[in-house]
């Protein structure tokens, strides 16, 4: 190692770690990333895919901003599925297979080119800050496991499932951050005496077995999409062959042998206490939950296009080793199954989130960064996501510039963000695209439209991106102002095009100056989805000017919530726990009901008077 201080300094190399060295090196901060293992960068910890629904948007939001993470799957991913498309285009969300040794490789090969960037293979035990208390405390740098030091302006924090980590198996208990790994043992304690809370959550895995031992005669075959689209706006085709997945379920006799063992399973016999998440959980959990249910679907994936693994996704467990036997092989197709990896739940310390400010940094030590699974989310784009916004801002924070916060708004990324910040969790966090009251304007497809300009201002579009995106904002403009113009059966084409089953390519024969657009099918999708939404749109436009303007109504950060005449007792205590700094944002704290949000603003408004009348006072007199 050369680097004895640095910019920025990243903490772990898992999704969100990636993501914020990516950033903030190509923004020019002298960027070091420490991770225990180099060739544990960008690991899938569990299942091998990228993208889904809510989750596709973010990593077309992440690329948009000229993060990594679409390169990477757009290179590495073995089959390419657009989820939602019974439902409308804007509810599409692209989703793909991971390689689970070709992504890891590829995330390393790209940071492995980055000017700015040292990758130290290491753990950190402790963080170093200025003394003092409280908010006047700054992050100095951090402390390593062999006792070397590495100075820093700012820390990002990604630590994922290894602080404290503790794995199950059955009745068997090892610590560790995932299967193989060792956890991060010193960290916690260093983020308590900073006077951090933390608290702690779960998740779990499924069994992984051998290929050739599974009959996948037996089970319903699921090949890609024909036409794979990619998450990069920067990738012009998928041309990787794809691979198929397949699909069994589970059957009353499954059920029986883990109801039979539920007393053995750490979740039901009180060994596991934290909360795991309610979306995606165990099977023993579905079953004790649905009991009237039959079956359960097994989407059956392989890890990697020569891999030696089936990922079994639906069935994640901590049961002993003989249950998961036992139920694994009752399941169609797997009668013979040979499992190479047990399923296990990881119990972890997170940092209750209303502990970080928009930007990521925490509201108690300047400079210091949290993102990822440490924040109580679950899955690898939202780790990502942070991820890019924590790199951003970190870089930022180390040039001495204000931090960026994304909004609700603009991107998934922002819902995300806020939600942390404001309503906390009590499990483990997900995005859905029912999160996110603009949906119909956060698209997969207009991500670049929404975020491409920003990541331009801030140095992370560089050049190539920009001309690309001018290039398609422009031809997409022309399309739509022919669309607006151009006339069939006297009616302008754009109205036509609102009709469900119209798709527009009758058009070219009255109008063949359209056929140049219709030959680049992403362009002409836009252009349709765009012009079948266009009133829906318009209507979400107006919602949107409607919540910026509570959006822009700024609540001072030093109020006193305690003072304020008429709050509700709940309301205080809720909005002095999370000083939210607009009133947008405390119109969403949990716990807060629209009629503090009135009591807040007329408070706020009869203090801008007063402050106002005493500066004129002040001006007067000076
Ligand atoms: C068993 C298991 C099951 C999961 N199940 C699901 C699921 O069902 N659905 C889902 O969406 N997600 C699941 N996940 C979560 C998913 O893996 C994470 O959400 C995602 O990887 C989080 O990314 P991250 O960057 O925050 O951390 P991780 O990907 O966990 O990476 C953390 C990195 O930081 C390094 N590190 C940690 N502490 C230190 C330190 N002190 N010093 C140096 N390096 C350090 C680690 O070595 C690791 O490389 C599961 C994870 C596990 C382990």
């Amino acid at each position: 190692m050369s680097a004895s201080s640095c910019d920025v300094l990243v903490v772990g190399g898992g999704h969100a770690g990636i993501e914020a060295a990516w950033a903030a090196a190509r923004l020019g901060a002298r960027t070091v990333l420490v991770t225990h293992s180099r060739q544990a960068i960008g690991r899938l910890s569990c299942n091998p895919a990228i993208g889904g629904i809510g989750k596709g948007q973010i990593v077309r939001e992440i690329d948009a901003l000229g993060g990594l993470m679409g390169l990477v799957s757009d290179a590495t991913c073995i089959q390419f599925r657009m989820l939602n498309r019974r439902k409308g285009p804007a509810l599409w969300a692209p989703r793909a297979q991971a390689d689970s040794h070709a992504y890891p490789a590829e995330a390393q090969r790209r940071l492995s080119e980055l000017e700015n960037l040292e990758i130290v293979e290491a753990g950190v035990d402790a963080l170093l800050a200025t003394p003092g208390a409280g908010r006047h405390r700054s992050m100095e740098g951090v402390l390593l496991a062999d006792g070397r030091r590495i100075l820093a302006r700012s820390v990002v924090i990604a630590s994922g499932t290894f602080l404290g980590g503790l794995m199950h198996c059955g009745e068997q208990k090892t610590p560790g951050g995932r299967i193989g790994e060792a956890a991060a043992a010193r960290l916690s304690d260093s983020l308590r005496e900073l006077g951090l809370t933390l608290g702690r959550l779960k998740t779990g895995t499924c069994p992984r077995v051998a290929p050739d031992s599974a009959d996948f005669d037996r089970m319903e075959v699921q090949p890609g999409d024909e036409h794979p689209a990619p998450f990069s706006f920067l990738t012009t085709r998928i041309s990787q062959p794809q691979v198929c997945c397949w699909v069994t379920y589970t059957n009353p006799q499954v059920h029986e042998i883990i109801r039979q063992n539920l007393e053995r399973a750490p979740l039901y016999s009180g060994q596991i206490e934290s909360t795991g998440p309610r979306y995606c959980p165990s099977i023993e959990t579905k079953i004790v939950r649905f009991p009237e249910k039959e079956r359960h679907q097994i989407f059956v994936e392989p890890e990697g296009r020569s891999s030696d693994r089936l990922y079994l996704n639906g069935v994640s467990t901590s049961l002993p080793k003989d249950v998961q036997l036992a139920f694994v092989r009752a399941i169609r197709g797997l009668e013979s199954a040979r499992i190479v990896q047990w399923g296990y739940a990881v119990e972890y310390d997170f940092v209750p989130p209303e502990q970080i400010e928009p930007t990521l940094m925490t509201k108690r030590i300047a400079g210091l960064f949290l993102a990822g699974q440490i924040n109580g989310t679950s899955g690898y784009e939202e780790a990502a996501g942070q991820g890019i916004v924590a790199g951003i801002n970190a870089a930022r924070h180390a040039a001495g510039q204000d931090g960026v916060v994304l909004g609700r708004d603009e991107s998934y990324i922002g819902v995300m963000i806020d939600d942390l910040c404001t309503r906390g969790l009590v499990e483990p966090y997900r995005m859905f695209s029912s999160r996110a009251e603009h949906r119909l304007h956060l698209r997969y497809d207009n991500a670049d439209l929404r975020l491409t300009p920003l990541g331009r201002e801030l140095g992370l579009v560089h050049a190539a991106r920009w001309r690309r995106f001018e290039q398609t904002r422009a031809r997409l403009d022309a399309l739509m102002a022919l669309l607006a113009t151009l006339r069939l059966d006297g009616r302008p084409l754009i109205d036509l095009l609102r009709r469900p089953d119209e798709d527009g390519r009758r058009f070219i024969l009255a109008h063949p100056q359209l056929a140049e657009f219709e030959a680049d099918a992403t362009l002409w999708g836009r252009a349709l989805v765009q012009a079948k939404y266009a009133a829906y749109i318009e209507r979400q436009r107006e919602s949107i000017e409607r919540f910026r303007a509570l959006e822009h109504e700024p609540v001072p950060g030093e109020i006193d919530y305690a003072a304020i005449p008429h709050l509700r007792h709940e309301a205080r205590e809720r909005l002095a726990a999370v000083r939210p700094r607009s009133l947008g944002q405390a119109s969403r704290v949990s716990g807060v009901q629209p009629t503090d949000i009135t009591t807040l603003a007329v408070y706020l408004s009869a203090r801008a008077r007063t402050v106002g009348s005493s500066e004129s006072v002040h001006d007067a007199a000076g």
